[in-house]
C-alpha cells in the first residue's frame, strides 16, 4: 500500500484516483488500525477526504516530516522540469518504472526509485534513479524531440548529462523519436545537437571498436562507403543511441551505433547499420549493466559489417579498374586521333607546295587559242586561198555581218579544205543565213 501513496503537497498524500463514500469508511477504519505510515518519519498518517482532493492521507495534526516536505517540493520542480513532454513521456517512466521495480524485487542489489524521490536534493532530475550494487544510473526520456538543431533544448540536456555525471551517476537517455536523419546514400547518420554529447559508450560499443580497429586503418575506408569523413584518421570510438518509441502497441528500444566524427555543425556521424529494435523489457534487463542490446544481433551486425566492407572495397577497386580501363582505352583514342590529324595535315601542306607547279601544267595543256586578228586572218587566206584584192574588198564588206569573228571564216576555211575564195563564198553565205 505504501507503494501507492505520491506525495503532492507539503502536508498530505494522495490515492491516484477518486474513491466513494464507502472506500473513505475503509481507509479510515484501516488507518485507525496503524495501517499507513509515511514512508519518510515513518509516522502514522490519518485519512482524509475533501471535495477539491478527494481521498488523502496526512501527517496528524497536519504537521508533515521534513523529509516529506523535500520531496512534495524536488516533485513540483521535476513537474516544471518535464513540462514540455509530451503526454506520452510519463506513461513511458511508470512503464520503464514499474518494470525495473519487478526486477529490483527478485535482486536485492538493485533498488530503483523516480528521480525526484531518490535525490530531492538535485537541482535537475532524472526520470529515474537505480542503483545496481555500488553503481548509480540516471534514466531519462526525452520527448518532443522535432528538429536535430533544436539547440536550445540540446543545450539543456548536454548541461543535465554533465551534472548527472558530477553527481556521481552514469546519465542513460532515451531519445522518443521513430525516424532518424540518415543519408543512406552516404552511409551516415545526421545528429540532434545533444546526441553526440549523451550518446552512450556500452561494452557493445567497445567490442565495434575493435571490430572496427583493423578496417579503418584502410585509408580508402571511408571512400568505399561514399562517406565525407571530417578528419583523415579518424579516432575510432563508436557510441550507440537509445531510441523509444511504440511500435504496433507496444513500445520498443531501437539502438542505433554510429561512428563518431564530426563535432561541428552538422552533426553527422558514420553509421554502422541501420539499427535493430528490441522489445523494452529486453532493454531493460540488468546484468551487473543496462543490457540495452541484443548481443546475437549486435554480433551478427558486426560480421554482416565486416561482409559488407568486403563487398563495398571490392565494388570501390572494380569501378576504379573500369575508370583506368575507360580512360586507357580513351587515351588512345586520343593518341590515334592525333596521329591522324598530323598525317592529314601533312598531306595538305604537301598538296599546298604542288599546287603552283599543277596550275602551270594546267596552263599549258588547256592550249587556249588567242583571238585571231584581221591582220593574221588575211595572211592566212592569202597563202591558202590566194585571196587578191577584189575578193579582199568583197570579204570585208560582209564582215559586220560575220561580227568580225575572224577566227570562224578561217575555221570554216580549214574544216571545208576551200582552196579559193569562190569555194568560201557559198559556204559564208550560208554562215551568213544562219547568224
Ligand atoms: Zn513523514
Amino acid at each position: 500500500m505504501r507503494e501507492a501513496l505520491h506525495a503532492i503537497d507539503n502536508e498530505l498524500f494522495r490515492l491516484p484516483y477518486s474513491a466513494t463514500g464507502e472506500e473513505v469508511s475503509n481507509f479510515k477504519k484501516l488507518a485507525e488500525k496503524d495501517l499507513f505510515q509515511c514512508p519518510y518519519c515513518n509516522a502514522k498518517l490519518i485519512v482524509k477526504y475533501g471535495d477539491e482532493r478527494g481521498l488523502y492521507f496526512s501527517h496528524q495534526h497536519s504537521e508533515a516530516c521534513a523529509e516529506s516536505k523535500n520531496i512534495d517540493k524536488a516533485e513540483k520542480r521535476y513537474f516544471k522540469q518535464t513540462e514540455r513532454e509530451t503526454k506520452i513521456h510519463k506513461v513511458m517512466i511508470n512503464i520503464v518504472h514499474d518494470e525495473l521495480t519487478v526486477q529490483a524485487k527478485n535482486n536485492p542489489q538493485i533498488t530503483v526509485d523516480y528521480g525526484y524521490k531518490a535525490k530531492s536534493y538535485l537541482k535537475e532530475y532524472p526520470d529515474i534513479c537505480v542503483k545496481i550494487a555500488d553503481k548509480q544510473f540516471a534514466l531519462s526520456i526525452i520527448t518532443d524531440v522535432k528538429s536535430t538543431a533544436d539547440s536550445k533544448l540540446a543545450n539543456q540536456i548536454t548541461k543535465r548529462h554533465l551534472y548527472f555525471l558530477e553527481q556521481g551517476m552514469e546519465p542513460i537517455w532515451f531519445i522518443e523519436k521513430k525516424e532518424q536523419s540518415i543519408e543512406k546514400d552516404k552511409n551516415s547518420i545526421v545528429l540532434w545537437d545533444a546526441e553526440l554529447s549523451i550518446a552512450a559508450k556500452t561494452n557493445v560499443d567497445k567490442e565495434w571498436d575493435s571490430t572496427l580497429a583493423a578496417i579503418v586503418k584502410d585509408k580508402m575506408f571511408f571512400k568505399y562507403f561514399n562517406y565525407p569523413a571530417s578528419m583523415d584518421n579518424l579516432a575510432i570510438d563508436v557510441r550507440s543511441m537509445f531510441y523509444i518509441y511504440s511500435n504496433e502497441d507496444r513500445i520498443v528500444v531501437k539502438v542505433q551505433r554510429f561512428l563518431k566524427d564530426r563535432i561541428v555543425k552538422p552533426y553527422r556521424a558514420f553509421l554502422l547499420n541501420e539499427g535493430y529494435e528490441i522489445p523494452f523489457a529486453e532493454a531493460l534487463v540488468i546484468k551487473n549493466n543496462f543490457v540495452l542490446s541484443n548481443p546475437d544481433i549486435d554480433e551478427q551486425n558486426r560480421k554482416e559489417f565486416i561482409k559488407r566492407y568486403q563487398l563495398f572495397r571490392h565494388e570501390y577497386q572494380e569501378r576504379l579498374r573500369i575508370q583506368e580501363e575507360e580512360r586507357q582505352i580513351a587515351l588512345q583514342e586520343a593518341q590515334e586521333q592525333e596521329e591522324k590529324l598530323k598525317k592529314e595535315l601533312e598531306e595538305e601542306q604537301k598538296r599546298k607546295q604542288q599546287l603552283p607547279q599543277d596550275i602551270l601544267k594546267q596552263r599549258n595543256t588547256l592550249n587556249i587559242p588567242k583571238k585571231m586578228s584581221y591582220e593574221e586572218l588575211k595572211s592566212l587566206l592569202r597563202s591558202n586561198i590566194k585571196l587578191n584584192q577584189r575578193e579582199q574588198m568583197e570579204l570585208w564588206s560582209i564582215m559586220p555581218a560575220l561580227r568580225h569573228d575572224f577566227q570562224f571564216i578561217w575555221e570554216l576555211v580549214v574544216k571545208n579544205e576551200c582552196k579559193s575564195f569562190d569555194e568560201l563564198r557559198p559556204i559564208l553565205h550560208m554562215a551568213l543565213g544562219k547568224r
